[in-house]
């Protein structure tokens, strides 16, 4: 028998003319006794297929049951027809059915709740399949960028003793009858690895107990997560730049028809990669004042505030520097030009907020000691942190990405449940 060439519906509307073979899922029937209409679906686009019924005598019953997310093989001869959908058109000459579908259980009108219940199901929404593969990009990009630039990939564990960040976003889970964390981040491990390979990065889930319900967080979320040895806070500002220019970059090459269906302004993103802002913590506060909003030093940004700064400063992505000690975590270094002030950023996108925090680190074990003391913390079994500090510690800066934060933003999702297959929410634990 000779061996069929199935090729994808992108690829025939490419070819233009001729016969082609595809296979997919009907994504839209219409006709009637003497004409079927099909829209075919696979994961690179939607064509529209016509049977007509003197052809298919034998298999009309067959064909006039066919609903929507039935798959099928189909041959046939493509045309030019700017009618149809996507302005081709496949002649039918044969159909195989591998199966007719049950009456779909997502129709036009569906709500959030019902979408979320059935999120495998909604996953073969155009939207959707654009989303995964952008998501797949940016991902591989994320690998590509830090490999070229030097970077190890080294995992650590998602169970945990004790919790980097600590409070109330902790999950506890039971580990043999003892208490265990889920992790939050990969950057205690990080900063011991760094003394092996210098530079290190991950890419992996942490998991933040999240209560309050907002359009960009989730409990289980993918975190970039990158530490370098000899690199201090302008140095560590670059590489965020480059990594989020060459991210943003990779996105435009390889999915700009999916950014197109997704209604993305891809002149404004190429031109957002490059308009990148800086300033300090006590320039925001005056600004935002400024603008009208209630802020007083040494509070930290609301969500609205986050978003609307960006803007204020006129640029896409702003580096906001040099919080006040108070507010920053134990293990962000002091700016001694700026005493009371973190050597630390938050990087904030346009519309959306925080997408990247990073600091360069406390190097030194007496500094961080007092800080320890001062907030209150005793590491307890975490005191294998400070062995970082304790033999051989040297200078080091790392940052950490959230990678849903970043595909809501090149995307422009409302919420940041559509940028990750299967979310997980104080609301969403399936499917
Ligand atoms: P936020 O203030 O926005 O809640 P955070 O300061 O608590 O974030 P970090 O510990 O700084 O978060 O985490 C590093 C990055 O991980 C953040 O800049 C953000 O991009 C991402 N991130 C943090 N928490 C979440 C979450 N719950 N869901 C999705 N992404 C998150
Ligand atoms: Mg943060």
């Amino acid at each position: 028998m000779e061996k069929v060439n199935f090729i994808s519906v992108q690829e025939a509307i490419k070819k233009k003319s001729g016969k082609v073979s595809l296979r997919g899922w009907v994504y839209r029937e219409r006709g009637s006794n003497k004409i079927k209409f099909i829209v075919l679906r696979d994961s690179s686009n939607i064509i529209q297929c016509v049977l007509e019924r003197e052809k298919f005598e034998t298999q009309w019953d067959e064909i006039d049951k066919l609903k929507i997310e039935s798959s099928v093989e189909i041959h046939g001869k493509i045309k030019e027809d700017k009618r149809a959908p996507t302005g081709y058109e496949v002649l039918v000459d044969k159909i195989k059915i591998f199966q007719i579908a049950e009456e779909y259980p997502i129709g036009k009108d569906l709500n959030e709740k019902l979408l979320g219940d059935r999120r495998h199901l909604w996953l073969r929404s155009r939207k959707m399949t654009a989303i995964l593969k952008i998501r797949s990009t940016l991902l591989f990009a994320l690998h590509k960028f830090f490999r070229k630039n030097n970077f190890i990939e080294v995992e650590a564990p998602s169970f945990t003793a004790s919790t980097s960040e600590g409070g109330s976003t902790t999950f506890e889970v039971s580990y043999f009858g003892k208490k265990a964390y889920l992790t939050q981040s990969w950057q205690f491990y990080a900063e011991n690895i760094i003394h092996a390979v210098e530079r290190a990065y991950a890419i992996a889930p942490s998991f933040r107990a999240e209560k309050s319900r907002t359009s960009r967080h989730l409990t289980e979320f993918w975190h970039c997560e990158v530490e370098a040895a000899w690199i201090n806070l302008d140095d560590l500002i670059k590489l965020t730049k480059d990594c989020l220019h060459y991210v943003i970059e990779e996105v435009i090459k390889e999915n700009t028809p999916e950014l197109v269906s997704l209604g993305v302004n891809i002149p404004l993103l190429k031109k957002s990669k490059d308009r990148f802002g800086r300033i300090k913590y006590s320039e925001a506060i005056e600004k935002l004042n400024e603008m009208g909003h209630k802020i007083k030093y040494g509070e930290d940004f609301g969500a609205e505030e986050e978003k609307k700064l960006v803007g204020y400063f006129n640029c896409d992505l702003l580096f906001v520097t040099n919080y006040p000690l108070e507010i920053l975590k134990f293990y962000h270094g002091e700016d001694l030009k700026n005493p009371g002030t973190g050597t630390n950023f938050n990087l904030l996108a346009k519309g959306l907020g925080e997408i990247v925090d990073g600091s360069q680190r406390e190097e030194n074990l007496d500094k961080i000691i007092k800080r320890l003391k001062k907030a209150k913390i005793n590491l307890g079994i975490s005191d294998w942190y400070l062995d970082s500090r304790r033999y051989g510690s040297v200078p080091h800066s790392g940052f950490g990405l959230g990678v849903e934060r970043v595909i809501q933003w090149i995307c422009g999702l409302e919420n940041i449940k559509e940028s990750i297959p299967f979310p997980r929410t104080p609301d969403m634990i399936y499917p």
